[in-house]
């Protein structure tokens, strides 16, 4: 019995997709699964999300097999070899960007792709330049292939003046297919959350994006993050004035006291602090940091819980003196990092 779990809630799973659609003045909501749902659980967040969005993303071929959708899938990740394109799935949508790739494919069969332009993260890419000509080509030597859509990915909006060049770079070459290919789009998160870059891509009528769905990002405009990791302890006991606590005597009991033992650690990815060269001075300046700054990473309500020494393979030892075994605390953990394998639990209170 691990007694530790991740809390999903899907209440404000809801809460933030209005707030997309409420931010995005009507474009369709392609939601982002890539990473198992940034880490919160595919099959179940797509399950929910199923009636609210217009279409999927996700990374790859592996991960488009783990929803259960009538939703199309549109895989992020650009084709790289013919044994992409599945044969037995009749709703995903190809990222291109690679023309060449497209002769190799059976031509008898019909294959919607979104071809993606590089507009200045050189990861991937068509070269805008190129994209005029590149869509001819497809449009008059693959019958069929479907264009279903265009985009690009916006990579640096921090510098609002960057990313509205780089917009604005993107709107001259696709402006014109904005009648003849179903979607054109570039907004992301981190897009999103910005206003001026709201308005500078209003010729495109998608937005495709993930981390705001899960709330990691976009709290000043009112997005709420959707999971919460939780424990109660699994054991407890008391140990006299003196005693040392866990691996490598780090801790020393300072008084009578009583030891509360959570049931995860470094196998749940927690505890990983960075390596650190020890000597000296750097020691002194830890222990100076740590007396002037405590930063809990467990919480009883909003109060910082002492974990100590270090965590432990599977388990994480606390002070526990004024704790019960009823107590639920709250872990500090990014879903992104965490073991993909700890227990989701999915809370829904509002009935549809
Ligand atoms: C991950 C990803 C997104 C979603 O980004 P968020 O910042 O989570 O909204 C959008 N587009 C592409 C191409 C991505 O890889």
């Amino acid at each position: 019995m691990k007694n530790f779990w991740c809390e999903v809630d899907l209440d404000k799973i809801q809460h933030n997709v209005d707030l997309i659609k409420g931010l995005s003045n009507k474009k369709k909501f392609m939601a982002v699964l890539k990473g198992n749902a940034y880490g919160l659980g595919i099959e179940k967040i797509a399950e929910f999300l199923e009636d609210k969005v217009d279409y999927f993303a996700v990374a790859d071929l592996t991960e488009a097999r783990r929803i259960n959708t009538e939703k199309e899938i549109l895989l992020l990740s650009p084709l790289v070899s013919k044994e992409d394109f599945a044969v037995d799935m009749e709703n995903l949508i190809y990222t291109v960007d690679n023309e060449e790739l497209l002769e190799s494919l059976d031509k008898e069969k019909t294959y919607k792709i979104h071809i993606y332009v590089d507009t200045g993260m050189s990861r991937m890419g068509i070269k805008l330049e190129n994209l005029d000509k590149v869509i001819e080509n497809i449009n008059s030597n693959f019958k069929n292939i479907i264009i279903d859509g265009i985009y690009s990915h916006l990579h640096n909006t921090k510098d609002v003046k960057y990313t509205l060049k780089q917009i604005e770079s993107f709107k001259k070459v696709t402006l014109k297919y904005k009648d003849s290919i179903q979607n054109i789009h570039l907004l992301n998160s981190s897009g999103l959350l910005k206003e001026d870059v709201r308005k500078a891509v209003d010729f495109t009528n998608l937005v495709r994006c993930g981390n705001v769905i899960y709330g990691y990002d976009g709290f000043s405009v009112g997005f709420k993050k959707v999971y919460s990791f939780k424990a109660k302890a699994v054991n407890k006991h008391k140990v006299k004035k003196g005693s040392f606590v866990g691996y490598s005597l780090a801790y020393k009991a300072k008084r009578n006291m009583t030891i509360g033992v959570l049931g995860f650690g470094n196998i749940e990815h927690f505890g990983f602090s960075k390596d650190v060269k020890h000597n000296v001075f750097y020691d002194l300046l830890k222990v100076i940091y740590n007396h002037i700054k405590f930063r809990p990473v467990i919480f009883k309500g909003n109060t910082g819980v002492k974990i100590l020494g270090r965590p432990n393979m599977n388990v994480t030892l606390i002070d526990f003196d004024n704790f019960s075994m009823e107590d639920v605390f709250t872990v500090d953990i990014s879903p992104i990092l965490a073991d993909s394998a700890i227990e989701k639990v999915y809370k829904r209170e509002i009935n549809e």
